[in-house]
């Protein structure tokens, strides 16, 4: 069993889809083991997006992802890491795989609809961002 860190994106949020995102997860043997809406702060952002600071992309990420609230989920299950990112599709929704969340719920390259943890190490850094250990059951 593996644990993956899931955000539903301000783009997602606003279009009221998060149910049926969360279905997608459930769907195919994704089980919520954790749950909380919030709206980031600048200073989160930053720190989350972290390894991406020197990118040009980076200011337009960080306002995005703080322009609305998010939902922030623990996704477990088997291969639970790419399991979540096959589900998602790729970065860019012009690029994503028919039936994937991007794909089907996302616009652009910056507002993708959903974040996944790329590697398990990641996840459980990513997990550990967001949720204190009785908050993951
Ligand atoms: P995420 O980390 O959000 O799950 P990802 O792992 O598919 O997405 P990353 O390469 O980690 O993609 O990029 C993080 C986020 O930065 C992307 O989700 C996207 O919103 C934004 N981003 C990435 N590449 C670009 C780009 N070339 N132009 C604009 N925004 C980008
Ligand atoms: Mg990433």
């Amino acid at each position: 069993m593996e644990q993956t860190l899931s955000i539903i994106k301000p783009d997602a949020v606003a279009k009221n889809v998060v149910g049926k995102i969360i279905d997608r997860f459930e769907s195919n043997n994704l089980r919520v083991a954790a749950i909380k809406k919030l709206c980031l702060t600048n200073e989160d952002a930053a720190r989350f997006y972290a390894v991406h600071k020197e990118r040009p992309f980076f200011n337009d990420l960080v306002k995005f992802m703080t322009s609305g609230a998010v939902v922030v989920l623990v996704l477990e299950g088997e291969n639970a890491v790419a399991k979540n990112r096959e589900l998602m599709g790729a970065t860019n929704p012009k690029e994503a795989e028919k039936g994937t969340i991007r794909a089907d719920f996302a616009e652009s390259i910056d507002a993708n609809a959903v974040h996944g943890s790329d590697s398990l190490e990641n996840a459980s850094i990513e997990i550990a961002f967001f949720f204190a250990k009785k908050e993951v059951a």
